[in-house]
């Protein structure tokens, strides 16, 4: 590939970035004021301006700074108050406003990568220079803040032009192997835009993914990335792309992904919907589903390796091994017709997270048997609601009726929650009667062993 050579391609229209709010606008003028005062060059840079062409609304800000990125920080945050980090290894620092706007200020750096898929090192270096060491065309544009130039676009390396055609694009030939995480970005951009990858750079990734780059990436980046991917908008769709450039083998080379998952995780969102409604408060962790979801048939022993290769967290971790064949028994035990008990409903469910639970009704709904997928949704429904029933008994009270130490605490404690889900008892008093014939049996039972 030709390497991508800066263009003098700088425009001067500051009406595009008049479309952040207001607000923000202001904030920008004052910031740029303050860096000129200090004779920095400031620009916001990568993603902001991308979207602003694009006409698509940003969350956080990324600036950059010709000069001491941190020092501009730091006086920044002194101006309005703001939270400050530094990272000082990344010459960055992250300011948070007290309206929670987030912004990052970063110096210009050039990377250099002493070995593929390590983090590089870094050095101060001209703003041309910083845009080049970006992933893609569409995320090396800039635009500058110092009053007189405020909004001037920076665009050496053809970013407007791929944008208007849908195109994404690396900067050089070498762009994956310095940072094979950036396979994994272009198909969240690529997803995120319905853009193409350009032929180039769509041959450089498929050269890259077909060595054993991505296994040298360590396990929270690669994490990291998949997250993010299954964060997007329609992550059957990403999955469904990474299989077809081989990229799943990276989790596990020996991941099913059969056309039973592929449905699953296409039924995750009709699942992920009804959830919300019915269940407002439950928040779920949209992109650990997807992962449960694509694991689901995978052995034990693969997901087990697949959850050590991703470093995921304890919590990630406990929800992910319980997608496969913990759900599936307990589908099958909840969508047979003949009659369960509310508590047997409880037991079965009660070790399952509610990502668990989201995935288990995408399974349901990916199956299309709509009376199975109606008695389940009556199931989760009164489930959830049983979450909440506690007993007025403690073990406390149990002590005081002279059990002795040991398992029968919980046993006993067990059957009376138990017993008030299924309504066989409903008050205090009738929790204290049946505690009495328990441990009475109990006891009966201790003589005659
Ligand atoms: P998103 O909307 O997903 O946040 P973004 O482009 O803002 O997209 P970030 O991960 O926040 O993505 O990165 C900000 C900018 O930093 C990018 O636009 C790009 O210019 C640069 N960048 C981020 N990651 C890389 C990378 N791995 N290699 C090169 N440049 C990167």
């Amino acid at each position: 590939m030709r390497t991508l050579k800066p263009r003098a391609n700088q425009t001067h229209r500051p009406a595009r970035i008049q479309r952040l709010p207001e607000r923000v606008v202001g904030l920008l003028r004052e910031v740029g004021q303050l860096g000129d005062d200090r004779g920095y060059q400031i620009y916001v840079v990568g993603g902001v301006v991308r979207n602003l062409l694009l006409g698509h609304v940003t969350q956080d800000l990324d600036l950059t700074v010709e000069g001491d990125g941190i020092a501009f920080a730091r006086l920044v945050a002194d101006r309005y108050g703001a939270g400050l980090a530094v990272f000082e290894r990344f010459a960055t620092a992250r300011l948070t406003f007290p309206d929670g706007l987030k912004m990052d200020i970063a110096t210009t750096r050039r990377e250099s990568y002493a070995q593929p898929a390590v983090l590089p090192t870094v050095q101060p270096a001209s703003i041309e220079e910083d845009l080049y060491r970006r992933d893609f065309t569409i995320n090396a544009m800039a635009m500058q803040l110092n009053p007189g130039q405020f909004g001037r676009l920076l665009d050496a390396y053809g970013g407007q032009r791929d944008l208007r055609a849908r195109t994404i694009r690396v900067l050089h030939a070498g762009s994956f192997q310095d940072d094979p995480t950036r396979i994994f970005r272009a198909i969240r951009f690529e997803q995120r835009f319905g853009f193409r990858l350009e032929r180039t750079t769509s041959r450089l990734l498929a050269q890259a993914a077909s060595t054993n780059l991505i296994q040298q990436l360590s396990g929270p980046r690669l994490q990291n990335e998949i997250l993010l991917l299954f964060a997007e908008c329609d992550p059957a769709r990403a999955i469904a792309r990474l299989a077809q450039l081989k990229l799943l083998r990276f989790l596990h080379r020996r991941l099913c992904y059969t056309t039973n998952v592929k449905r699953v995780a296409t039924a995750v969102p009709k699942a992920l919907a009804w959830w919300a409604r019915r269940f407002p408060d439950s928040a779920i962790d949209r992109p650990i589903v997807y992962l449960m979801a694509l694991s689901s048939e995978s052995s034990p022993v693969v997901v087990a390796a697949m959850i050590r290769r991703l470093a995921l967290s304890r919590v990630h971790a406990e929800n992910v091994s319980t997608g496969g064949r913990q759900v599936d028994r307990a589908l099958k035990k909840l969508t047979n017709t003949g009659t369960v008990r509310r508590s047997q409903i409880f037991r079965l469910l009660a070790d399952l997270s509610d990502e668990a639970l989201v995935l288990l009704l995408a399974k349901q709904v990916s199956m299309q048997h709509g009376v199975r997928l109606g008695l389940l949704k009556r199931h989760l429904v009164a489930y959830v609601k049983n979450r909440t029933i506690k007993t007025a008994l403690t073990g406390r009270d149990l002590q005081a009726m002279g059990l002795k130490p040991g398992p029968q605490y919980k046993t006993i404690l067990g059957k009376l929650l138990d017993a008030r889900i299924d309504g066989v008892i409903t008050t205090e008093a009738d929790e204290r009667a049946l505690a009495h014939r328990l441990l009475k049996k109990s006891v009966q039972q201790g003589r005659s062993e």
